[in-house]
């Protein structure tokens, strides 16, 4: 099979960074692949890989080893996500959210004692966390959110709810974002346990089945004000955090593209009709052609990305470009190679119907897919349309 690394751009990675792909990659094809068909059917969230992540390495790869974390760079964190979100997008989101979503808020915004004590744990897996902006009524425009903390005795209490959360319904931590006395959005952090703190599954999705979804309800939840994240104060803090996210997104929905291009590969040289292998025809060469030339596009934006992340240069708008391209790119592939599976493609004998299905939600959460056209849009004219 022709290699889907087109553009030799495996040679613009570090020795390391090869590696990490590999291992990752090894990781998917032997634990994920396997079992995860099976999880997305029951709709169950495979717990055990929570510390298998821990143990691989892929939590908090960014954050300094001295927190316990792989003190690597974010091309290797982009690369990470590409192999984990080969094996089930679902994974990869419960990736992207403890390393980007807990951990990074932490590392950045958090004191001394809230990283010592948090993200040791967060990378070994031993504790799970998830990440409370989205509420029922605020989802493109968290700037509207209700969810608020006021100031009692011995700290602050927390009212309201957040909708949508990943890993809510298994996670030890929350980092939640509530509006202050003063008006302006505060991070906090919520400990499973503290009275008056719920955790509901959300049920009935038909994307994302592997993942767990839950609501956050707060009902006069007191927080101690040492978990109060200093420097996470202000909408930015939390839109800070969802552009680190959503690079790994945008890396992540490159595995996805992969994957089905392969499989489609594989299939339409296997797959006889008219006497002939379907891929000696036309019409499904053009897709394969397709298909390998976007995921090549997508694979170059990003690792360019990546060394602007590693530079501290990369800008809200070039993550909203990426994570938009690419996630898009990656609905083309396997819708595409959806079709030239037949009949098959709709089965759980392969794994397309399974990514085609999770990519509707990957194009809907870190921002919809119209919402960073209007980050873009917004860059481009200085206009915001969205506002
Ligand atoms: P809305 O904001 O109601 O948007 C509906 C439609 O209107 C979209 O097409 C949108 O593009 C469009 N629209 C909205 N405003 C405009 C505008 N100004 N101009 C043009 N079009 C507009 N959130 C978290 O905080 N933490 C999580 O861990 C998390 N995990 C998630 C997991 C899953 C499986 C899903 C599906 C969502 C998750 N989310 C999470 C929430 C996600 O971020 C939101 O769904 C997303 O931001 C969109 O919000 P919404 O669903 O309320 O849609």
């Amino acid at each position: 099979m022709l290699t889907t690394d087109f553009f030799q751009i495996e040679e613009l990675l570090t020795p390391e960074q090869r590696l990490i792909t590999q291992v990752v990659k090894e990781f998917s094809d032997i634990e994920i692949k396997p079992v995860i068909e099976g999880y997305a059917q029951r709709a169950e969230f495979p717990q055990q890989f929570v510390k298998k992540f821990g143990e691989l390495g892929v939590f908090g790869p960014t954050i300094p080893k001295e927190y316990g974390g792989g003190g690597l760079d974010y091309v290797s964190y982009g690369l990470m996500c590409q192999e984990i979100e080969r094996g089930d997008s679902s994974m990869r989101s419960t990736v992207s959210v403890q390393s980007s979503l807990v951990m990074w808020p932490i590392y950045q915004f958090g004191s001394e004692e809230q990283k010592q004590k948090y993200l040791p744990g967060l990378a070994s897996g031993d504790i799970l966390g998830c990440f409370g902006l989205t509420e029922p009524d605020h989802g493109s425009d968290p700037g509207g959110l209700k969810t608020y903390i006021s100031k009692t005795q011995g700290g602050y209490l927390l009212n309201g709810s957040k909708m949508w959360i990943s890993n809510a319904p298994f996670a030890d931590i929350a980092i939640v974002w509530a509006r202050n006395e003063d008006g302006r959005v505060q991070g906090v952090i919520v400990e499973r346990g503290m009275e008056g703190f719920s955790t509901p599954t959300i049920h009935g999705k038909w994307s994302l089945r592997a993942s767990a979804t839950g609501e956050l309800v707060f009902d006069k939840v007191l927080i101690p004000k040492e978990n109060i994240l200093p420097d996470a104060l202000g909408l930015k803090a939390a839109l800070q955090c969802l552009d680190h996210a959503r690079y790994g997104v945008a890396w992540g929905a490159i595995g996805v593209a992969l994957d089905c291009y392969e499989t489609a590969v594989r299939y339409s040289g296997e797959r006889f009709q008219f006497n002939k292998p379907i891929s000696s025809f036309q019409l499904i060469q053009k897709k394969l052609a397709e298909m390998l030339t976007e995921i090549t596009k997508a694979q170059l934006l990003a690792w360019r990305l990546g060394i602007l992340m590693n530079e501290g240069r990369a800008t809200t708008s070039q993550i909203s470009m990426a994570k938009r391209n690419n996630v898009e790119m990656a609905l083309m592939v396997a819708r595409d190679a959806r079709q030239i599976l037949g009949a098959m493609g709709i089965t759980d004998s392969f794994p397309i119907m399974r990514h085609m299905m999770n990519l509707e939600s990957v194009t809907t959460y870190e921002g919809t897919h119209d919402i960073h056209l209007l980050i873009l849009g917004a860059e481009i004219t200085g206009n915001p349309a969205f506002k």
